[in-house]
């Protein structure tokens, strides 16, 4: 596979798939299995994994590059592929002790019959995900766990969970570990349903375990390590996924404002919107310069991420701040500009500008990220 194949395979799914579907799952809260399937069939779900266990190889180019096309036809599906592809990246990075564990999964995952997840958020520590407050207790066979996880993307419908828990003996509150558990294992329950303002068919409902047994083999870092992994591994791709879908978003609404701005018409003038009105036509040029701003930000981000520097990080945080303030200026203009049409659900800018408003509150949420940005320019240390 190479890029260009990837990014039209995506766009082949997002018509034919994503989206016929979009407004039925997005009014009903129901999970797209068969976008899930065809992005299995078609090889995306192993798109960064290495060709030596079937994956295509590719980088954070062709990652944005697809979840922004998903997204534009279905953010919901969208952030269903972004969680798969952190969980798949976590177990592709497993430490040499679970590495040969971990090689008939990815090989499921490339072959696309395995959707992955993460599991990191809890009711205890909310948004900071960097302090799981769940602990895993060694046996004689690995580890269990118990924790309350408040939002899982693709809950009940992953194969698999990327687990985070204290270490058995970490002293800190960051002395974290990885695990994989299987969806299978038992003690392991969604514990809710998932009945969001946006983001409505991506199941991200709460998921608790219960005393779960996990195999040494199935420990994905070193004691204490989950934590440079959630940054390391995770986190770039994380907020280049998540900006990724806000650049979807934002496309879809600048196409589908402008076709409402052609196509609704005043016939007392004699003219459509866009054709009356100066300030329509003003708004929608801001929509497209704040979009194209977030498309820069994205391809600077991957050139960081391609090229990695001092900056590279700095970068990252920024990415996902923006993406998540563009994406809402952007679908809300989008409201205004199409007025009742949008209000009364029309149109389906309405769909974008609940959906646009999930990127700020996913963590690191918007707010971490400035405290974040704002200390590292100030030299305070970050934790
Ligand atoms: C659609 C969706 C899907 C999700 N999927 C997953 C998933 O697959 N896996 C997963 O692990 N989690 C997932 N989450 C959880 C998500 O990542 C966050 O943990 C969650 O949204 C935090 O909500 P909260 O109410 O607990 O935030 P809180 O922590 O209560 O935050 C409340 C407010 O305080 C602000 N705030 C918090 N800390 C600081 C700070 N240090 N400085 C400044 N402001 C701060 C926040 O920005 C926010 O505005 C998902 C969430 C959503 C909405």
């Amino acid at each position: 596979m190479t890029h260009e194949s990837a990014v039209s395979k995506a766009r082949e799914i997002a018509t034919r798939v994503l989206a016929p579907g979009a407004e039925q799952n997005d009014s009903e809260g129901r999970f797209s299995t068969e976008a899930v399937k065809s992005l299995g069939e078609s090889g995306l779900l192993g798109l960064l994994l290495p060709t030596d266990v079937g994956g295509a190889g590719l980088g954070p180019r062709t990652f944005a590059a697809v979840t922004a096309t998903l997204a534009e036809a279905d953010a919901s599906v969208a952030m269903v592929y972004v969680m798969h592809v952190m969980g798949a990246a976590s177990i592709s990075a497993a430490r040499p002790n679970a590495a040969s564990s971990m090689r008939p999964i990815l090989q499921e995952i490339a072959a696309g019959q395995h959707l992955s997840t993460l599991a990191f958020s809890e009711a205890g520590s909310r948004s900071h995900f960097w302090a799981p407050v769940s602990r895993a207790h060694r046996n004689a066979h690995g580890v269990k766990i118990s924790a309350r996880k408040s939002w899982v993307t693709s809950a009940g419908h992953a194969q698999s969970y990327v687990v985070s828990a204290l270490s058995p003996e970490g002293a800190g509150p960051t002395d974290s570990t990885l695990y994989l558990v299987a969806a299978e294992t038992r003690g392991l329950s969604v514990a809710g349903p998932w009945d969001g303002l946006g983001l409505r068919a991506n199941a991200s409902a709460p998921v608790v375990l219960d005393d779960c047994e996990v195999p040494a083999d199935f420990q994905l870092t070193d004691d204490g390590a989950g934590f440079p992994a959630m940054l390391n591994v995770v986190l770039p791709l994380f907020n280049l996924g998540t900006a990724a879908v806000a650049l979807g978003l934002c496309r879809a609404a600048v196409a589908g404002t402008a076709s409402h701005l052609k196509n609704a018409k005043f016939e007392h003038l004699g003219q459509s919107l866009g054709e009356s009105l100066p300030t329509l036509r003003a708004q929608l040029a801001t929509m497209q310069i704040e979009t194209d701003g977030l498309s820069a930000l994205i391809d600077d981000v991957i050139d960081h991420l391609e090229t990695p520097r001092d900056t590279t990080m700095l970068r990252v945080l920024e990415v996902k701040a923006a993406a998540g303030e563009v994406a809402i200026s952007v679908t809300s203009t989008a409201m205004r500009v199409c007025g009742g049409a949008a209000f009364s659900k029309h149109l389906n800018i309405e769909r974008l500008f609940r959906d646009a408003h999930a990127g700020a509150v996913m963590a690191p949420t918007g707010d971490v990220l400035r405290e974040f940005i704002g200390k590292s320019l100030l030299g305070i240390p970050l934790f």
